[in-house]
């Protein structure tokens, strides 16, 4: 089940990807990474998906990581009395905290919060944008709109509140539920939506502590703003450009992926494009040229993954959509331009002795013929300095923890694999050889690069590289002992 390519494939879980069968075929499709969406989905639901891919993880022996995304502070409308109504354009519409089911002129939005931050002249944003409406006048408990792009408004559809920075807690009650939840089942990353600022994700942090690494979701003009700062105490990052495009002008969100996906290949973490890359493939087998397209520039950009959403949630063909991205990256990684474009967007801020180990490692495969480069790794971080560097071989990442394993899934290139716990380096090239051969990398004199840190069990200490063949027989022969 080796893969043929460096980037990542997200697929996330739904009503149309809910078996063994269905999931297996997902993975074995190209999938890395399940991601279990909480604002859909019951906590049963979420729990039966989570064993699958545990036991799915079994069957194969291959590592495969879970990202639970909260809903976070997403805001919704009440409900109406014929389960919607249609807004013309100039007419008037009131929000207010009144729950008695909506008409064509008032619905209830049930977030005081919002109220208390409104001004006049802020636009609200109902549907993904569809609808706009502007406040006219407003007050602790209601907001008369006018209605400036009208539309068809539904039950509990999305609110968007751009112009405002909310004064909203990163974490609702119900991601508190979730999440206790969630962290109890076993996860490996949290995403964390509508994301504001920094202190939205240290709050998450003292909940979460080291039991699952956390992904910012980026899509408020807020965390655009102060995206350096988020980036710093995010293990991952979401370049969430669903709720982004409707909170910021949709040509604004091209250049604002480009920017994040290079500041988080600089600080060598993962960092996801999401959201509409296949879109036509939930009702169709085939996807745009421009969705092709879409996928392909956030390979060529660098990006660690890019994502399914409702293509594998509740589309006609997940299946099909996965292997589209795995195709479309098998492509672009073989493009010599693809090599011009990654290599000229290295930067070389090396400030430690990791830095210099996983740089030469690199050069050393680019220079001579090596089959991969095996790094010993406990908490990630030299597997994550590695792919920093985009070498042209395969990496592998060798750890004694699940945990760290199941996580580095999200970054590219890197393949992990599980490892018992090794007391002397020359055991881990052994253990290296080994993994290089069963994985298919490399056979008999083929070489590759071991790197780690000694001594063994201490995070952070990467300090040795060693060359050796892929043979167990040829390691011994050349350092006898
Ligand atoms: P969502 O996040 O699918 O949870 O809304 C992704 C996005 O907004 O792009
Ligand atoms: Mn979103």
């Amino acid at each position: 089940m080796r893969r043929l390519r460096n980037l990542k494939v997200v697929a996330t879980l739904g009503p149309a990807s809910d078996d063994y069968d269905m999931i297996r075929k997902l993975f074995e499709a190209g999938a890395d990474v399940f991601r279990l969406n909480m604002s859909h989905g019951a906590h049963e639901e979420i729990a039966r998906r989570h064993a699958i891919i545990r036991q799915i993880e079994q069957d194969t022996g291959r590592p495969i990581a879970i990202l639970a995304d909260l809903q976070g502070p997403k805001l919704r409308c009440g409900v109406f009395a014929n389960g919607a109504a249609d807004l013309e354009d100039g007419q008037e519409f009131r929000l207010d905290l009144d729950p008695t089911p909506g008409e064509a002129h008032r619905v209830q939005l049930p977030h005081p919060e919002i109220f208390a931050a409104l001004e006049p002249g802020a636009s609200l944003l109902v549907n993904d944008g569809k609808i706009r409406l502007k406040v006219r006048e407003c007050g602790p408990d209601f907001a008369n709109c006018e209605v400036v792009v009208g539309g068809t408004i539904s039950n509990r559809k999305g609110v968007n509140v751009p112009d405002v920075v909310l004064p909203l807690a990163a974490l609702s009650d119900k991601d508190r539920r979730d999440l206790a939840f969630v962290l109890e089942l076993g996860i490996d990353w949290i995403a964390l939506s509508f994301v504001q600022r920094p202190e939205d994700v240290t709050e998450a942090r003292a909940i979460v502590g080291d039991r699952a690494a956390i992904l910012s979701k980026i899509e408020k003009p807020a965390a655009v703003k102060c995206f350096d700062e988020i980036l710093a105490v995010s293990d991952g990052i979401m370049v969430a450009r669903g709720d982004l495009g409707v909170e910021i002008p949709v040509q604004n969100v091209p250049p604002i992926q480009k920017r994040l996906v290079r500041a988080c290949r600089s600080a060598a973490k993962p960092v996801i494009v999401a959201t509409q890359m296949l879109e036509s493939m939930i009702e169709s087998p085939m996807p745009t040229r421009a969705e092709v397209s879409d996928v392909a520039t956030a390979i060529y950009e660098g990006a660690d993954a890019v994502m399914l959403s409702a293509e594998s949630a509740a589309g006609q063909y997940p299946i099909e959509a996965v292997t589209t991205m795995n195709n479309v990256a098998i492509e672009v990684e073989s493009d010599p331009t693809y090599r011009t474009i990654i290599e000229s967007s290295r930067q070389a801020s090396r400030t430690t002795i990791a830095d210099g180990i996983v740089a030469a490692a690199r050069e050393i495969a680019e220079t001579t013929d090596i089959k991969a480069i095996c790094c010993f790794t406990e908490s990630g971080t030299t597997a994550l300095k590695t792919a920093r560097e985009r070498p042209r071989v395969p990496i592998l990442a060798l750890t004694p923890y699940a945990a760290t394993a199941r996580r580095l899934c999200l970054s590219w290139g890197i393949n992990c694999y599980f490892n018992d716990k090794v007391e002397r380096f020359k055991m881990a090239v052994v253990s290296a050889a080994r993994a290089a051969r069963a994985g298919g990398y490399g056979d008999g004199e083929d070489r590759i690069i071991v790197i780690a840190g000694l001594p063994f069990n201490i995070p952070g200490s990467t300090n040795i590289l060693r060359v050796a063949p892929c043979e167990e027989r040829l390691i011994f022969n050349v350092e006898p002992e």
